[in-house]
């Protein structure tokens, strides 16, 4: 999707809307396509004062299963963007803005980029999440297994006593 900002640019208190839906499911993330839908973009310009300021709201249904119990789990994922647009970069600049030459901004790549970097890193399917059992998988979260938990592997047991 391409935004036209000329009339944006051109005139102080103007703004432009557009929504659209970007495909996203097939992007692969860890060996997965967490996105099985495509995500809800809604682009909104605005010119303060000669200022530009590009909005974006983004939803998107978000796959993955929780990094501890590995259960699969789906989730609404909501989030709003916000850039700086400016039409050309004079002299040194701190690198905070989007540069948009002739008016035009592709938002595909900026939107998709804003997406991942926003992210979570970890996905729980619960903060007090158990996980599984490092023994027979047993997912902790039902109940406990009849694994012994003390037991300890000899190598680590010969590290334990190095490090006493
Ligand atoms: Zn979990
Ligand atoms: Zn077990």
């Amino acid at each position: 999707m391409v935004f036209d900002l000329k009339e944006v640019f051109e005139r102080d208190g103007a703004a432009k809307t557009v929504s659209f839906e970007l495909a996203i499911s097939d992007i692969e993330l860890d060996s997965g396509y967490p996105f099985s839908t495509p995500a809800q973009v809604t682009a909104t310009a605005s010119n303060k004062t000669g200022i530009v300021r590009l909005y974006l709201d983004v939803s998107f249904v978000y796959n993955r299963p929780c990094d501890r119990c590995m259960k699969e789990l789906t989730t609404t994922m909501e989030y709003s963007f916000e850039h700086r647009l400016i039409a050309s970069l004079c002299g040194d600049d701190d690198g905070d803005y989007i540069e948009t030459p002739d008016f035009s901004l592709e938002l595909d790549e900026l939107v998709l980029s804003d997406i991942l970097l926003e992210l979570p890193l970890k996905f729980l399917c619960d903060e007090d999440c158990k996980g599984l059992c490092p023994t027979c998988g047993h997912d902790l979260n039902e109940g406990d297994c009849s694994c012994d938990k003390r037991t300890i592997d000899p190598r680590l047991e010969a590290l334990k006593q190095l490090l006493d």
